[in-house]
C-alpha cells in the first residue's frame, strides 16, 4: 500500500487487508476491525448475474457509502463545534451542501437527513438546484440555510422568493448588482420580506488553478463600491434589515490556512462594516475551499494536496472571524461555510476493469532477422544501422536512440515512397524496440486498456488536469511487476491517463492473467481498479463523449450478516437507448426501422426465420444494455 500511499490520501476511510484487497472503514478511525467493507467483495456480489434483480450489475461502476458521507459531516460539524468551544465563540456553525458538487437524488437527501440534527442546509446555483434544494429540505430541519447563490433572473427570484412563503430558511445572495432591484420588486409583488445577502468580491487571491476567478478581477461577487451601492438601494426602500448574510468564496482547494485566514479576516471586515452601515448582519459565509489531500502528502503546495486537517481549517476560521469582531465589538456571526470536495469527495468509489494490456513487442535477439532488413534499404539506412549496432555494442545510450530515430525515419520514408515492405519496415521496428530495450534496461510502460471513459468518469482529469489516486482494488498482497498508462474506451487521444499522484507518468500494476502471469487474488483472472477521492464534481460535470453513459451505481452498508455489508440500493448506468435519446435520437423508432430492415434482408430467407429472430433480438439487447464491453467470458464470480 505504500507504493500507492494509500495511506496519506486513504486515512482514515481506507487500507489494505490481509487479502490485499482495498477495504472502506465508513466511520474511519471509530470503527472495529470487523466492520470493514471488502471493495472486490462488492464487485463480486453486485456483479454476479444472480445478484440484483437476477442481471448483476456491469462496470463502470460506483460504489457509494453513505455511512462515510454520514461520517464526513458529523467530522465537519464536530470540527467547528470543538473550536467555537475552545476559542469562546459566541454563536454556532451552520453549514450548508453546495448541491452542484454531486447532484444525485441519494446523495443530497442523505445529506438532508444525516445533517438535520445540527440544522446543515443547501446551497443552490441555479433553477434546477434551487428546485431540488426546497423539495429535499421540506423534509429537513426547519432551521437550515436554503442559500441561493449564482447569476438569477426574475424566475429564479421569484422561486427563491417562494421558498420563503413555504417556510424554508431561504436567503438570496446577490452576485450582480441589478439583482437588487428584482428581489426589492418581485418580494413587494409576493409581500414577502426577504433575506438578503451579498457576495463580496475580495482582494485575498488564490494562486491555484481553482482560485482563478477570486481577487479584484475575479468573475464573481460584488466590488465594495457595488455593495454600497445596494445598501443605498435597500436604504432607500426600507429593507436594509433584509441584509443579513456576507457571503465570499475565493476557490475550491484553498492549499493553506494562512490564505484561509487571510481571506477570512477580509470578509470578517466587509461584515462589520455593514453592520455599522445598519444592516441586520447574522451570518458570514465563507463559501467553499476547504481541500483534499488528493495525493497525501500533506505538503499543500499544489492544487492536489492541502496541509491542514479539519480541525485546523475549522480553528482558523473560529479565530479569524472572532478576532475580527472582537476588536470592532460586533456579535459573534453564525458561520456558514459551503463545503462540497470536503463533503462527498471520500463516499463513492469508481470500480473500472482493465480488460487487456498491451504485451511487450521486442523481439528476441534471436528472431532479428539482419540480413533481411538490409537487403531493402537505402545507403543511408544501412549505415544508419551499422552505425546503431557499433553503438550498442559499446552501450552508448544517447547514440544508440540517435541512430535507431534516423533509421526508422528513413524506412517511413522509404516505406512511403513505396521502396520498403510492410515486412521489413516492421522487423527495422523491431530491431530499434530491442536496441532501446538493451541500452535502457527499464521496459517501457504497457497501455492498459481500461472498460471506462475518461470523458464521462473522471472530466476533470481531461478538462484541468486534476490528478486523482488510482489504485488496484486487489492483488495488493502482490508486487506489481509492470507499470502501466491506462487507456480508456473512447476513440480520443486525449482518453487515456497517464499522470498519476507523486508526479508518476506511469502507475505500478500486475500482470494480467494469460498477458503476463500473476494470480487474480480471488477475482477470476479480472483486474479491477478503483478511483477514490471522486465524488465531487466528477458526476454532474461528465459527458456522454462518444455516447459513454454513467456507470451503475449500488450503495452499501454496513452490516453483521456474511459479507459484512449490505447493498442498500443498485441502479444499472444509462443504457445505449438512454444515451441515444440524450442527442434526442428515439431508441423505439430506431429499432423499428432496424427491425423492417432486418424482415426485408433476412426474414424473406425462408427457413432462416431462427436467424431473422436471432437478429431481432440482439438489436433489442443492444438498445437495452450499457454501452462498456461486456468481457468475453460471462462473469461467474460468488463472493
Ligand atoms: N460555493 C461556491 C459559491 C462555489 O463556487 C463552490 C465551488 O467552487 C463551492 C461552494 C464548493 O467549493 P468546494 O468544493 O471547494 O467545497
Amino acid at each position: 500500500s505504500a507504493l500507492y500511499r494509500i495511506d496519506g490520501w486513504g486515512a482514515p476511510y481506507f487500507s489494505v487487508n490481509n487479502a490485499g484487497n482495498i477495504t472502506v472503514r465508513p466511520y474511519g478511525t471509530d470503527t472495529l476491525a470487523h466492520q470493514e467493507i471488502d471493495l472486490l467483495k462488492i464487485v463480486k456480489k453486485v456483479s454476479d448475474p444472480k445478484s440484483v434483480g437476477g442481471l448483476g450489475l456491469q462496470l463502470p461502476l460506483i460504489v457509494r457509502v453513505p455511512d462515510v458521507l454520514k461520517n464526513r459531516l458529523d467530522s465537519l460539524q464536530s470540527a467547528f463545534e470543538s473550536a467555537i468551544q475552545a476559542q469562546g465563540y459566541e454563536s454556532h456553525y451552520q453549514g450548508v451542501y453546495p448541491v452542484k458538487c454531486n447532484q444525485d437524488r441519494f446523495v443530497v437527501e442523505d445529506i438532508v437527513k444525516f445533517g438535520a440534527p445540527f440544522r446543515f442546509g443547501l446551497e443552490a446555483g441555479s433553477k434546477p438546484e434551487l428546485l431540488l434544494a426546497m423539495s429535499c429540505l421540506c423534509k429537513g430541519n426547519p432551521e437550515a440555510l436554503l442559500v441561493c447563490n449564482g447569476f438569477k433572473d426574475a424566475e429564479y427570484i421569484f422561486l427563491a422568493l417562494l421558498a420563503r412563503k413555504l417556510a424554508l430558511n431561504t436567503v438570496i445572495v446577490l452576485e450582480e448588482e441589478e439583482e437588487v432591484d428584482l428581489v426589492i420588486e418581485i418580494s413587494k409583488k409576493l409581500s414577502v420580506r426577504p433575506v438578503i445577502g451579498v457576495r463580496a468580491k475580495l482582494r485575498t487571491k488564490h494562486s491555484g488553478h481553482f482560485g482563478s476567478t477570486s481577487g479584484e478581477k475575479g468573475k464573481f461577487g460584488l466590488t465594495t463600491i457595488q455593495i454600497l451601492r445596494v445598501v443605498k438601494r435597500l436604504q432607500d426602500s426600507g429593507m436594509l434589515d433584509c441584509l443579513q448574510l456576507l457571503h465570499f468564496h475565493i476557490g475550491s482547494q484553498i492549499p493553506s490556512t494562512a490564505l484561509l485566514q487571510a481571506g477570512v479576516v477580509e470578509a470578517a471586515q466587509i461584515y462589520s462594516e455593514l453592520v455599522r452601515l445598519g444592516a441586520d448582519m447574522k451570518v458570514i459565509d465563507i463559501g467553499g475551499g476547504l481541500g483534499i489531500d488528493y495525493d497525501g502528502s500533506k505538503s499543500g503546495n499544489s492544487d492536489l494536496s492541502v496541509s491542514y486537517g479539519l480541525q485546523e481549517y475549522a480553528s482558523a476560521v473560529v479565530n479569524a472571524v472572532r478576532f475580527v469582531c472582537d476588536r470592532k465589538s460586533i456579535k459573534h456571526p453564525i458561520i456558514c461555510s459551503e463545503s462540497g470536495r470536503a463533503i462527498v469527495s471520500h463516499h463513492s468509489i469508481l470500480i473500472f476493469e482493465a480488460m487487456s494490456a498491451t504485451a511487450p513487442t521486442t523481439p528476441a535477439m534471436n528472431q532479428v532477422d539482419l540480413p533481411f532488413i538490409l537487403e531493402g534499404l537505402s545507403e543511408d539506412a544501412r549505415v544508419d544501422c551499422w552505425n546503431l549496432s557499433q553503438a550498442a555494442m559499446r552501450h552508448e545510450t544517447e547514440s544508440c536512440f540517435v541512430y535507431a530515430d534516423q533509421l526508422k525515419q528513413r524506412c517511413v520514408e522509404q516505406f512511403k515512397e513505396g521502396t520498403l515492405g510492410i515486412e521489413q519496415l516492421a522487423a527495422v521496428d523491431g530491431l530499434c524496440d530491442l536496441v532501446s530495450k538493451v541500452v535502457d534496461a527499464s521496459e517501457p510502460a504497457r497501455t492498459y486498456h481500461v472498460n471506462l471513459s475518461i470523458f464521462t468518469s473522471i472530466p476533470d482529469f481531461w478538462s484541468i488536469g486534476q490528478i486523482f489516486p488510482i489504485v488496484p482494488i486487489h492483488r495488493l498482497d502482490e508486487r506489481p511487476e509492470v507499470r502501466g498508462i491506462l487507456s480508456d474506451l473512447t476513440c480520443d487521444s486525449d482518453g487515456k491517463i497517464d499522470k498519476f499522484i507523486g508526479g508518476e507518468t506511469s502507475l505500478p500494476l500486475h500482470g494480467l492473467e494469460g498477458n503476463g502471469g500473476g494470480s487474480s487474488g480471488g477475482a477470476n483472472g479480472r483486474y479491477y481498479l478503483g478511483m477514490f477521492l471522486g465524488g465531487a464534481y466528477q458526476e454532474s460535470l461528465g459527458g456522454v463523449h462518444n455516447l459513454f453513459g454513467g456507470p451503475s451505481v449500488v450503495s452499501v452498508s454496513q452490516s453483521d450478516g456474511p459479507y459484512s455489508f449490505a447493498v442498500t440500493r443498485a441502479a444499472p448506468g444509462p443504457s445505449c437507448g438512454d444515451v441515444l435519446r440524450v442527442m434526442q435520437h428515439e431508441p423505439e423508432l430506431m429499432f423499428e426501422t432496424l427491425k423492417h430492415r432486418a424482415e426485408e434482408f433476412c426474414g424473406q430467407d425462408h427457413g432462416n426465420e431462427g436467424t431473422h429472430a436471432a437478429l431481432v433480438s440482439t438489436i433489442a439487447r443492444s438498445f437495452h444494455n450499457m454501452p462498456y464491453l461486456v468481457a468475453a467470458s460471462p462473469c461467474s464470480l460468488t463472493a
